[in-house]
């Protein structure tokens, strides 16, 4: 009886869905495969990435299978508020580059009755949680980690092991810069790299 007289019915409902895992764990494709199913519903679906990530193309959300979505790049978080105005779904992805006040954004998003997905990488290639990631895992109702297949021994990877390239975290993720790999692999290669700086 307490959760009835408390529901309010004509009132719209929002919640935080979070997707995270490593490089090439499929977390760009399921946020794509919840927006696409959205859309199919005819909700209004608004997708929105970080301006820095430009590795394809800047008008769409690309995953490396190449199953796209129109996204439209901004520069800092506050610009979602701005654009996602009268949005039922507002899809977010490359989430660990944006600014600390997405964490705000989408809670305020959710209490205006927005669905918000919200895709990222939850680690750096140093192991450290990534950007705005932790708060959002922190505040979402749901939180799915998705994983990649370890290049070295075949278990799940969790991980995103950085081949090539300098220290900026900021540095674009592609395919031959990064290598998904589980715990041990890991932090095996980082003490192999520890001692090669020795
Ligand atoms: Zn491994």
């Amino acid at each position: 009886m307490f959760l009835e007289n408390n529901l309010r019915p004509h009132h719209r409902r929002g919640w935080i869905e979070v997707v995270v895992g490593s490089m090439f764990s499929g977390k760009t494709e399921e946020l794509i495969r919840r927006l696409k199913r959205a859309q199919f519903a005819r909700l209004k679906v608004e997708i929105f990435k970080p301006q820095i990530d430009t590795r394809y193309d800047e008008q769409q959300v690309v995953s490396h299978d190449s199953n796209a979505i129109h996204s439209t790049p901004v520069p800092n978080s506050s610009n979602i508020l701005l654009l996602a105005s009268d949005t039922d779904v507002v899809g977010i992805d490359e989430a660990q580059f944006f600014d600390e006040g997405l964490i705000q954004v989408c809670a305020q998003l959710a209490d205006n009755g927005v669905r918000v997905i919200v895709a990222g990488l939850d680690m750096d290639f140093r192991g450290k949680p990534f950007g705005p990631i932790p708060g959002l895992m922190a505040t979402a109702e749901y939180v799915t980690k998705v994983h990649a297949i370890c290049m070295l021994c075949g278990n799940l990877a969790n991980h995103s092991h950085r081949i090539s390239g300098g220290q900026a975290l900021v540095e674009l993720g592609e395919k031959d810069s990064y290598e998904p790999l589980c715990r041990d692999c890991f932090n095996e290669a980082l003490a192999k790299e520890q001692e090669n700086q020795e």
